[in-house]
């Protein structure tokens, strides 16, 4: 079975993930004994989820990718964006969704969504995949599954937000679940082509 690192050490991610990539032996950085952060200076999800992807192949050089992902909402101009992972000033999702609930107060246009790209980097070339997921911003939190803004954030479709909705569906119509499901059927196809 191939190997393809995850260039991440969010668990919750890649829980998700892994009940998506099934086909490719999964990887993480304990496994190739990377114990680093991995810096994510820049101001696009492609720039940051590169930057990471490439950290980790000139670490392993194995085939490897990472997801940089984020929540945009439409009222904050897309914040908090490729800054998610710390909006409040910390690394901390109960003081990040509380920041863009205080924000979003008395705020009519709820709509928000969800943005993953996925950086692939295979046999040495970049491929990215990415995935939307749009809904809206609740007025206060619900639910105890999921991570991040689930607790804040209805996918559009659905009354429940995705910390109340099982893994199940939530990766089925979440951006992260979209743009793994690209690259999984990108490497599906890449395999086919290898046995014709
Ligand atoms: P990064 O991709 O590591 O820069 O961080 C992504 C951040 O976006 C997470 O720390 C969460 O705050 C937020 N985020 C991304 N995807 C999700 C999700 O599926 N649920 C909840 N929050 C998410």
């Amino acid at each position: 079975m191939q190997e393809l690192v995850i260039a991440s050490n969010n668990a919750h991610k890649i829980g998700e993930i892994s009940e998506l990539v099934t086909d490719v032996r999964l990887l993480s950085l304990k496994d190739i004994d990377f114990t680093s952060d991995i810096p994510e200076p820049y101001h696009t999800f492609e720039e940051n989820a590169l930057a990471k992807a490439s950290a980790i192949y000139k670490f392993s050089e194995k085939n490897v990718f990472a997801d940089d992902s984020g929540i945009c909402v439409n009222a904050l101009d897309g914040a908090p964006g490729v800054d998610s992972a710390h909006y409040s000033g910390m690394r901390d999702d109960e003081m990040n969704l509380q920041r863009v609930l205080a924000e979003m107060k008395d705020v009519q246009d709820r709509s928000a969504f969800y943005k993953a790209v996925i950086c692939l980097i295979w046999d040495g070339e970049v491929y990215y995949f990415e995935g939307i997921c749009e809904g809206k911003i609740t007025e206060e939190k619900r639910g105890e599954g999921g991570f991040g803004y689930d607790p804040i954030f209805i996918p559009d479709g659905y009354d429940k937000t995705f910390a109340q909705l099982p893994l199940s569906i939530k990766n089925k119509i979440s951006h992260r679940g979209k743009a793994v499901l690209k690259m999984v059927e990108f490497l599906e196809s890449r395999a086919e082509a290898d046995i014709v």
